[in-house]
């Protein structure tokens, strides 16, 4: 045996897997100078999902049936194998195999060469192995080993060399319900499925067209405007069973889909992926609509929203938010029974309603400062109110549920109440329902411990949202406020009394009041008092007022009854 010879063949294997991925035939003149036959290893670091997500065929190597990744292979018969172990963080991590010529003897070995050979060979493939899962790692999502964001990015690149990009149009599509599967159906059943997501909708693209995964739940194509429509209408429901971990079982994923079409308007890919997620969280968060375009109005939009972002902190600082007031009447008495407040900010000389900025707010994590100013500047009121020697009736205000996630909200609540030295049955919190599981949990911690520092608690919005009523029964509210959709449906048929009906009675049986809101017309009032409500808010009393003009309200405390 030459032992130069197989340095030299060492030398010109390192030298190749330098520049490129080492194939079987890389190995032949080292083994046959060695007369080995056969040469593999059982490192597993799950090359084996490396797959091209096109063909489904193995990148790195080809692996065997006995989980072995095979080097080299002359397919005769062998008798001597070696077997050399390699040790990682003190723990057997790898083991090479080589087999000899049926002809070679143990005893014939020089144990040091072939110990050298085999460490050579395992320092080559270990880095050639990092390396291609680097190069992999740039590309693909190593979950689903379908192409990332990197990638379609080089493909929109590459490919709009020759097809104008004005051909295709982005979507974004982010999961609907995937967390909840996930937690419902375990983690191991949630990793499968988005596996095979992926590679269904993988199959969706065309040869000139692409899918990636962007992390998460959230995946981003880019498709030819042609095939669009298709596209969307096959993502609207995917239905996905066979799964390992899931037998018999058969899941349907419904993505939100958001789409901005590409224009020649020189916008960059990242911009474009940009507005189509703006548009998917657009449909998922506010219009409820499961496919979004980026249009010219939702750039508008997004630009108000911006501009509002900007905005806010200075006009926090400026005292710009303040609340008006809206009376709460008991309709029977005409009693000035409870207020709400609603804030308002003055800006310029004029004031800009909640509907404008409430969301913007809320979805850019701003909300909490919001409603801990409008809080103070309530509770601000109150105190004048006691020092003017008027008695104000109870005082409610609006939380966002954004705020269940603050650290010590409840705390920061009544400290801002403690501050005027306000007592907190002044005032009653407005929060709305929720079907999120992991809110409701925290919902329910938030309002035992205001309920015990003596707030009262009314649900907002109720039967808009899809709480159930063990819910309502176990954060135990004190008031049900019904949703003025409702009392406006009133108007216009005779089934949405029945639902007013049935909420007015859980919530007697809830031993709950119940107040309805936008009330704006005695015929509605007459309704809902004979459905067994009193309590009425809504323009046919007062729409929300400044601080002058409900202290009068106050003074007054008394409406017209309806009769
Ligand atoms: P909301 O809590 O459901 O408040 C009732 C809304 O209905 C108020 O709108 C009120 O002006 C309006 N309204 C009252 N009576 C009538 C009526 O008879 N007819 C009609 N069509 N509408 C009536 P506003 O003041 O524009 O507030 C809108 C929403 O903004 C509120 O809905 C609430 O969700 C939110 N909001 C207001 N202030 C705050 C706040 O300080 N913090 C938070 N988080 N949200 C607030
Ligand atoms: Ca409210
Ligand atoms: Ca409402």
């Amino acid at each position: 045996m030459d032992k130069n010879k197989i340095f030299d063949a060492l030398r010109t294997l390192a030298e190749k897997a330098a520049s490129r991925v080492l194939v079987p035939a890389d190995y032949t003149e080292l083994c046959q100078s060695v007369n080995v036959r056969k040469m593999y290893y059982d490192i597993d670091l799950g090359y084996e999902r490396y797959t091209d997500p096109r063909t489904h065929k193995l990148i790195i190597a080809e692996k065997m049936e006995n989980n072995k990744i095979l080097l080299y292979d002359e397919h005769v018969e062998t008798e001597l194998v070696m077997k050399y172990t390699y040790y990682y963080d003190d723990l057997e991590y790898v083991h090479a195999y080589i087999e000899f010529d049926p002809g070679v003897k143990k005893e014939d070995l020089d144990p040091d060469i072939y110990q050298f050979l085999a460490d050579q060979v395992y320092l080559i493939v270990s880095r050639q192995n990092i390396r291609t899962m680097l190069d992999y790692a740039e590309y693909y999502d190593l979950q689903t080993s379908v192409p990332n964001i990197s990638f379609f990015r080089r493909f929109y690149h590459d490919i709009t060399k020759t097809v104008p990009a004005a051909n295709y149009a982005v979507i974004f599509a982010n999961l609907r319900n995937y967390k909840y599967i996930n937690q419902t159906a375990g983690v191991r059943t949630g990793d499968e499925l988005m596996v095979k997501f992926a590679h269904t909708v993988m199959d969706y693209a065309k040869a000139d067209e692409c899918v990636c995964r962007m992390g998460g739940d959230n995946y981003v194509m880019l498709i030819k405007k042609e095939n669009l429509q298709d596209v969307i209408q096959r993502l609207d429901t995917i239905k996905i069973g066979g799964l390992a971990s899931a037998p018999g079982k058969e899941f349907t994923l419904s993505p939100w889909l958001g789409i901005a079409p590409i224009e020649d308007d020189g916008i960059t890919i990242n911009v474009r992926v940009e507005q189509a997620s703006v548009a998917c969280s657009l449909g998922k968060h506010q219009l409820k609509r499961s496919v979004v375009y980026y249009d010219n109005d939702l750039a508008a939009m997004m630009k108000r929203a911006r501009e509002i972002t900007a905005m806010f902190r200075p006009a926090v600082a400026s005292h710009e938010f303040t609340p008006f007031f809206q009376p709460k009447v008991n309709m029977l008495t005409g009693e000035l029974v409870g207020l709400e407040a609603l804030c308002r900010w003055k800006h310029d000389g004029s004031y800009i309603y909640p509907d404008r900025f409430i969301p913007v707010l809320d979805r850019q994590g701003l909300i909490h400062d919001l409603d801990m100013t409008i809080l103070d500047e309530t509770c601000a009121a109150i105190r004048r109110w006691l020092d003017m020697g008027l008695t104000p009736p109870r005082v409610s205000f609006n939380i966002s549920r954004k705020n269940l996630f603050v650290p010590d909200i409840e705390h920061k609540i009544l400290d801002i109440i403690q501050k005027h030295g306000i007592s907190t049955d002044a005032l009653e919190i407005e929060i709305t329902e929720t079907a999120k599981e992991d809110e409701i949990d925290r919902l329910k911690g938030f309002l035992a411990i205001l309920k015990q520092n003596g707030l009262q608690i009314a649900i907002d919005d109720f039967g808009t949202g899809y709480s159930s009523l063990s819910l309502i029964h176990s954060i135990s509210a004190d008031v049900i406020k019904i949703d003025k959709s409702f009392v406006s449906a009133l108007r216009l048929d005779n089934k949405s009394g029945i639902l007013v009906e049935t909420i007015i009675q859980i919530a007697e049986r809830l031993e709950m009041d119940v107040i309805a809101e936008g009330v704006e017309t005695a015929d509605e009032g007459r309704a809902l008092i004979n459905m067994g409500c009193c309590n009425a808010q809504g323009y046919y009393y007062s729409r929300p007022v400044d601080f002058d003009s409900v202290t009068g309200i106050i003074r007054k405390n008394h409406f017209e009854p309806i009769n």
